[in-house]
């Protein structure tokens, strides 16, 4: 037993009070959202309603999952917070770092050569300090969750975005950068803006040819990739509850492709079979003895209008078959109508490869619906035109579809079989061919379709679609086919139709599996020491960073002004920068390479006001650093959007820039800047930005008597001698100036654990 049944128990046994408490201070019937939300405050019983989409909340999240490129980070600063062990139950999954190419054991044994002391790291560290791992070839994070922890009414961050897969077992699963993890680990509250609720009604059946996947790709048509910004997506209807609890992961796995915060569904009986289906009886057993309080109370369905934000209805009887894309995965054309979407587009309708699997869509059922389709190759005389590959989603669903013969059967029309990892979902595809970026289309069953997300290549077409249809669009080799009406000639030059797809929910022999690749770490591991080599590229232990000094900040260097747009991206990079996660020397190289320099309007090229000389950024402030000088960064609106990656707070942090003005920011970087001990200010007026020169040297004064809501006053030396004052608006509270005088956030955990 992975799973903690303590921790749910005590979980459950608040949940009535809380949420009576929480109905009395709302005043009227709670949405299942709401009452796992209230059901998680940090301060036990609520004692006040949160206005939706306005107040900032303090939750206690049950559970923490890492994925292996963003776990690296999070876990080299909960290093620094001086615990003994992790304060909730959290786990680490290995699954982004391994690249598909020949089949699954090949690439496997390869990427654990090449990563090996990523690998290692993660697993001295799960081991030392309470953390299960999942080692590389177990599976991927959120399927692993779902089979393993995932449980109705609980809540949990990850450190991935697709997280919110466990709202298919009834969960508020949200994900979060790695500073946020570090905090839960180390026994902080979790801070969010109390979300708007967008509720969907599913009515009638799935059938045929539709699956669930389709329903997600009709709501992100709806309400494209924006429309669930800062909202929880909250299902309900018959339709809700006729579908498998797989299909509902999938569901919630794609809400991050509205932007949604979350998804969820309330506790039904497929819920209850999954448990039991994945040795979690006792689980399901305690969620049916506070059934009433896992689902939304009754006047909320009955009315949906009255109680959520907004409210769509889908009819699934009606469900057509969905293909998104390309390049967006809000793009949905029904299958009937992709024929003449492609012909008006010019979108290539020679299918090279289909994909099945990955996180979102390689559960037993998808399998076994595809391989029905796979059957109908040999049985109806067929050849499959496309390539055809499948990512198995975690060991026990490869372990048992190979018992059961499927792997066979896809063999037979040819298909590859890689790692049960990420792979080509994340980019780590080595396709042939990639690299002459020539013009082609894939369907695929993963979530995402951005350009050059499979393969690297800008002209790769990819379009997503359930399972069952990449199977059959494969079949097919082409993307105008539509199984429902349209026929394939076979061998023998007969015309023949595919029968629409069936499976099986969950598997007749039940799961099974013989290595599921868990490590369970030690009962007390004060022994246990990390492995980091010190001339490591790749890892790099933390020095915890310094406190404030104590005085106001003078001579303060401008290190750049950026110009327009500067998201997260602009500020620490990705691409092949990933690599570089586990080490802040080695990442701070991109610092800043991407924003824009007001002066120049060029890319990473800033003025060097100790030499007087133009060079990239990193470099010219590791020169400030070596010279003992700190500096400021100046931006524009909304700096620091994009992901709530927390390098970009810390890279600045790590190379000595003491302070980020800006006429606003997004509201995650500017926390993770408090978090990591920078200040970061606003223009009290907002035209003062045009008063900032490049060789300017800026005081900040104000700071010993540094307090929330009073501005920082600041002193422009411009290089002609003159000067003048303006002033800095914060956002700081009491415990976030303490973050500040204290050097940075975990420097104040430790505090508390080290002494
Ligand atoms: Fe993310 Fe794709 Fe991996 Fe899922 S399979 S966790 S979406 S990279």
């Amino acid at each position: 037993m992975v799973f903690d049944l303590e921790m749910i128990k005590k979980v459950y046994g608040s949940f009535p009070g809380r949420i009576s408490a929480a109905r009395k201070v709302v005043g009227r019937p709670l949405t299942l959202t709401e009452k796992i939300l209230y059901a998680h405050l940090w301060q036990g019983d609520a004692t006040q309603a949160y206005e939706r989409g306005k107040s900032y909340v303090d939750f206690a999240p049950d559970r923490v999952a890492m994925q292996d490129a963003t776990a690296q980070m999070a876990l080299l600063q909960f290093m620094q917070a001086g615990r003994d062990k992790v304060a909730v139950p959290s786990t680490v999954h290995c699954d982004h770092l391994i690249v598909a190419k020949e089949n699954s054991k090949v690439d496997l044994d390869r990427a654990v050569q090449e990563s090996k002391e990523v690998y290692d790291f993660l697993a001295s560290v799960s081991n030392k300090y309470g953390i299960g791992f999942w080692k590389p070839g177990a599976g991927i994070i959120h399927q692993v969750v779902l089979e393993n922890y995932a449980f109705p009414g609980g809540m949990m961050i990850g450190t991935d975005s697709h997280t919110v897969n466990a709202g298919g077992l009834g969960m508020i699963a949200i994900g979060v950068g790695g500073a946020d993890a570090c905090d839960v680990m180390s026994g902080l509250a979790w801070e969010l803006k109390m979300p708007k609720l967008i509720g969907v009604k599913l009515t009638g059946k799935l059938n045929g040819w539709t699956a669930p996947k389709d329903v997600i790709l009709k709501v992100a048509g709806i309400l494209t990739v924006k429309g669930g910004t800062g909202a929880v997506v909250e299902y309900f209807g018959e339709g809700a509850t006729s579908m498998s609890c797989t299909g509902k992961g999938t569901i919630c796995n794609m809400g991050a492709e509205i932007g949604a915060t979350t998804s969820t569904f309330g506790y039904d009986e497929s819920m209850s079979r999954y448990l039991k289906a994945t040795g979690r009886e006792d689980v399901a057993n305690l969620a049916d003895g506070i059934r009433e309080h896992l689902t939304a109370d009754a006047e909320v369905y009955a009315n949906p209008e009255q109680y959520f934000d907004q409210v769509i209805e889908i009819n699934l009887s009606e469900l057509e078959p969905h293909l998104n894309g390309p390049f967006t995965p809000d793009l949905a054309t029904p299958i009937s109508k992709m024929k003449e979407e492609a012909a008006r587009n010019g979108w290539p309708t020679k299918v090279e490869v289909g994909l099945i699997g990955s996180c979102t869509n390689s559960s037993y059922e998808d399998i076994s619906r595809a391989v029905s389709l796979a059957k109908q190759v040999a049985e109806k005389g067929l050849k499959t035109k496309a390539e055809f590959t499948i990512t198995p989603g975690s060991e026990q669903v490869r372990y048992t579809i190979e018992r059961d013969g499927f792997l066979n059967t896809f063999e037979q029309i040819g298909a590859k079989v890689f790692a049960n990892a990420c792979g080509p979902c994340i980019g780590m595809w080595d396709r042939m061919g990639a690299e002459k970026q020539e013009k082609n289309t894939i369907v695929h069953s993963f979530n995402r379709n951005f350009a050059k997300r499979a393969d690297g290549n800008p002209n790769t077409y990819a379009f997503v679609a359930s399972p069952e249809l990449v199977t059959a669009l494969a079949i097919a080799g082409d993307l105008a086919f539509n199984p429902l009406t349209d026929t394939l000639t076979n061998e023998k030059g007969e015309q023949v139709k595919l029968d629409a797809p069936t499976g099986y929910e969950l598997p007749p022999k039940g799961f099974s599996v013989e290595d599921a690749g868990f490590e369970a770490p030690a009962e007390d591991g004060s022994g246990i020491s990390v492995i980091v080599d010190p001339a490591s590229k790749r890892l790099q232990l933390l020095d915890p960073f310094a406190a404030w000094e104590g005085t106001d900040l003078k001579g303060l260097k401008l290190l750049i002004k950026a110009k327009g747009k500067c998201t997260t991206d602009h500020i620490s990079m990705a691409g092949p920068w990933l690599k570089f996660r586990g080490h802040l020397d080695n990442i701070s190289n991109n610092l800043l390479i991407g924003a824009v320099n007001f002066f120049n309007e060029k890319t990473d090229s800033v003025k060097n006001q100790l030499s007087g000389e133009y060079g990239p950024v990193p470099a010219t402030q590791r020169s400030y650093k070596a010279a003992g000088i700190g500096s400021i960064v100046v931006g524009d609106e909304n700096y620091g959007e994009g992901s709530s990656r927390e390098h970009a707070a810390m890279e600045p942090r790590h190379l000595g820039v003491r302070a980020v003005l800006v006429k606003s920011f997004a509201r995650i970087h500017e926390t993770n800047l408090k978090k990591q001990g920078m200040l970061g200010l606003t223009f009290a007026d907002k035209s003062d930005y045009d008063k900032i020169m490049e060789d300017d040297t800026i005081d900040i004064n104000g700071l010993p008597s540094f307090a929330p809501g009073k501005a920082l006053e600041l002193v422009l030396h411009h290089a002609d001698g003159t000067s003048e004052t303006i002033l800095a608006n914060h956002s700081y509270n009491e415990q976030q100036i303490e973050w500040f005088k204290a050097g940075a956030a975990l420097n104040i955990i430790r505090r508390q654990f080290v002494n």
